[in-house]
């Protein structure tokens, strides 16, 4: 347990939280919405700092990332709880439960999980995912501010839903983001999230003008999110506020926890990524066996760069500066050919 930060302690003991938009009013012994920040008699705490449910090392095309150090592997980890509440979601064992029904976590310690991270060859860092990592902040901060200075770089796989003040104050301590942006109207985020998506631009506005490296993913729904006028909508946004070489991951939607719709037909894909591609350059289908829509190509002069197989990422068309090898056109900032720090 560890004393949060970002709250208010109000009358008779109520206390507000200011980490995300939901601005949770909590009494005494009591849980804000996300289900691990918890008011003892007017403080407000972290219920799950340094105890983690999932621990592993995984290929950073996972998280998604693309275009951040490509084929290498990052320690990911994560704990319980999350701000929204997704029909659909993916990860609803750990995301979705109490605190009182989960009595399975490891204990990292701060120290603890750096070092682990430190000592894996060829591990470019520790990814907060799995579960909405800005409900576990005051872990998250605090790792990534240890794990920076011993030379290891730091990924949060978000939803957004967080306040400007806690943003800002993680930014510096972040090398790379991926942001769910999960459809482009209030009315989804309402019933399908109980959450609300103007936040989430802005959070993905204020990632955008601190040059951090952000990729940004949609997971299609049938009949839900992939009205095509919408989509393109959302795509010219994205391409108007964070440029069009920001990196665009659209993914097939499985049945999952209270969403039991049948999966996303490829068609509805292959139209949707065929809109996206005339507002972005870097589009990348997931959740799919699509090997042409999962290589990087040149914006330039279109050679592969990168080719994502199973099981494995080759590099075939980039220098260890991120440009191409035939027509010199940069692509990558961020290059993974040897151990950083
Ligand atoms: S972080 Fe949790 S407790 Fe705080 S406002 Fe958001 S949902 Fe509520």
């Amino acid at each position: 347990m560890k004393k949060a930060l970002y709250y208010k302690t109000l009358e008779n003991g109520v206390v507000r939280c200011q980490l995300c938009p939901h601005y949770c009013l909590i009494g005494d012994n009591e849980h804000g919405l996300c289900n691990v920040r918890v008011n003892r008699e007017g403080n407000l705490y972290s219920e799950f700092f340094e105890k983690v449910t999932a621990v592993g090392f995984d290929p950073i095309e996972k998280k998604p990332l693309y275009h951040f150090y490509p084929g290498s592997t990052i320690l990911s980890v994560g704990s319980i709880g999350c701000s929204m509440r997704c029909l659909f979601c993916q990860n609803y064992r750990i995301s979705q439960l109490t605190p009182q029904s989960y009595n399975d976590t490891e204990i990292f310690t701060v120290k603890s999980i750096v070092e682990f991270a430190g000592k894996k060859e060829n591990n470019i860092g520790i990814a907060f995912t799995y579960n909405e990592p800005s409900t576990f902040y005051e872990y998250m901060i605090s790792v990534a501010k240890e794990a920076q200075p011993a030379g290891l770089k730091t990924v949060m796989v978000t939803n957004g839903y967080i306040n400007r003040e806690p943003l800002e104050a993680l930014i510096p301590f972040i090398d790379a983001f991926n942001v769910d942006l999960k459809a482009f109207s209030e009315s989804f985020y309402k019933s399908i999230t109980n959450s609300r998506l103007a936040p989430v631009k802005k959070t993905i506005s204020r990632i955008a003008l601190s040059q951090k490296h952000m990729e940004i993913t949609n997971l299609v729904i049938p009949g839900m999110n992939d009205n095509y006028a919408e989509f393109e909508e959302m795509v010219r946004w994205i391409a108007s506020e964070t440029g069009d070489r920001t990196v665009f991951h659209i993914s097939r939607y499985f049945p999952n926890f209270q969403m039991q719709i049948a999966s996303t037909p490829i068609n509805i894909l292959l139209d949707l990524y065929d809109i996206a591609k005339k507002h972005l350059k870097y589009v990348y289908l997931g959740n799919v066996f699509d090997i042409a829509r999962d290589t990087t190509y040149c914006d330039q002069c279109f050679s592969p760069l990168i080719v994502r197989e199973p099981g494995r990422t080759l590099i075939p068309g980039l220098d260890k500066l991120g440009n191409c090898t035939k027509c010199g056109n940069h692509v990558i900032d961020h290059v993974y050919y040897e151990r950083m720090g």
